[in-house]
């Protein structure tokens, strides 16, 4: 069966090695000139875990892992507010966690596939009947596949051409994130800074090669444009301490920022006749969810399984929606709730709330109770 994937992103990319895995032709396009690198570090941990450990990726994902001692929060004028130990937060995940850069696990994905990616490719045009899908390249070309998969992410193009514009699915939370990675902070190497401000944050992690990765997010209710997207940070957090000043300075020299709007998608279905989204595609939590690159492998895996031992292509769309879109519509209202009240929560009491729930982290009787919010990997039978 050849199946032409999408997007060369964490879901295109694992879906490409497990369709091989079941003795399937996978094709992967990618509209870039190469694998996209920007974007900020990403915590994985949950069900995405165990497909890595699947895929024999553990040692690999050790390897790009980026260690810090201590997470420290700080307020806006740079005070310090709460120390969590690094270790704290790992163990209430059974130590099955690691912190690296998007484009780390994109490469990583990429060498464990054997399928190549054939870039600066898009789709221009399908058309499906009961037997296949014929697709239009950007490259001119004009190609027949059994299936096609949409794993072109947040603003999925297959999306578009097949089941209608971007508008029809997204949920706006209403908040802009800005990722960049620099080449030196005066900050030490092994912290995971982050400052809490009315509505909005900052991080500021170390990378594994003396690089620092920033993000800015704040509550935008109108969606960012590169040409004002300086004027909006200034806006933001020009009144704030710390670095923030130096790091407003450095993302104005920035050439390849990240930005994006904070925008979840959620469709009535996520398959039409031959065609089928997966990841951010069709269910992108955004990063107040968390986890949407351990949900995206969860998703290629579950696929690839159902392709692979149901008889007809069908039953199997029917069945890797079924099992992924609880789970992921439970996320999903977690995110809604978490933009605004932990991840930058819009007053100071729900800071002073932020506040008290991260403290719970070092307290070692509050385990338990935390143990289960973090219980995601349970919730998919894989
Ligand atoms: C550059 C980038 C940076 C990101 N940074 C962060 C971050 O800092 N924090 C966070 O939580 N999440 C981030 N995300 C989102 C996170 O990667 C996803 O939530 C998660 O990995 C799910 O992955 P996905 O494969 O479904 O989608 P994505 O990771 O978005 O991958 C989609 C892929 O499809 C490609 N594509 C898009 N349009 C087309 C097209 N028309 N034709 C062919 N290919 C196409 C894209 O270039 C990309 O390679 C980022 C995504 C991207 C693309």
């Amino acid at each position: 069966m050849r199946v032409l994937i999408s997007g060369a992103g964490v879901a295109g990319l694992t879906l490409a090695y497990w369709l091989a895995h079941y003795g399937m032709e996978p094709v992967v396009i990618e509209r870039a000139e190469h694998l996209r690198d920007d974007g900020f570090v990403i915590d994985f941990f949950g069900a995405g875990y165990k497909v890595a450990e699947r895929m024999s990726l553990l040692h690999d994902l050790e390897a790009i892992h980026c260690p810090v001692l201590e997470l420290i929060f700080l307020d806006g004028s740079g005070r310090r507010r709460i120390t969590i130990p690094y270790e704290n937060m790992r163990m209430l995940l059974d130590d099955r966690h690691f912190s690296f850069m998007r484009g780390d696990l994109v490469q990583l994905l990429a060498r464990k596939t054997d399928s190549p990616v054939r870039f600066s490719t898009s789709i221009m045009a399908l058309e499906q009947d009961k037997e296949r899908v014929n697709v239009t390249l950007t490259d001119g070309s004009e190609e027949t596949f059994d299936l096609v998969v949409g794993a072109d992410g947040v603003h999925s193009n297959v999306r578009r051409l097949v089941f209608g514009p971007e508008e029809r699915f997204s949920r706006p939370l209403g908040y802009t994130i800005v990722a960049f990675v620099v080449e030196h902070l005066d900050v030490r190497s092994d912290v995971f800074y982050t400052l809490t401000a009315p509505g909005r944050r900052i991080g500021v992690f170390p990378l594994l090669d003396g690089r620092i990765a920033v993000f800015f997010f704040y509550r935008s209710l109108q969606p960012p444009t590169q040409a004002t997207i300086m004027d909006e940070l200034q806006i933001s957090f020009g009144s704030l301490g710390w670095l923030v000043p130096d790091l407003l300075e450095l993302a104005g020299k920035e050439e390849r920022l990240y930005v994006d709007a904070l925008t979840q998608i959620i469709m009535p279905q996520w398959s039409q006749g031959r065609v089928v989204l997966l990841g951010d595609a069709c269910h992108c939590v955004s990063p107040a969810g968390s986890q949407g690159a351990s949900l995206a492998m969860v998703g290629a895996y579950i696929l690839a399984r159902e392709l692979g031992s149901q008889h007809d292509r069908l039953t199997a769309f029917r069945s890797y929606e079924k099992q992924l879109k609880p789970g992921i519509t439970r996320r999903q209202q977690v995110g809604q709730k978490a933009a605004r009240f932990f991840f930058a929560p819009e007053n100071t009491f729900f800071i002073a709330l932020q506040g008290l729930n991260l403290r719970l982290m070092n307290w070692p009787l509050a385990a338990p109770l935390l143990r289960r919010n973090f219980a995601w990997q349970d919730e998919f039978a894989l």
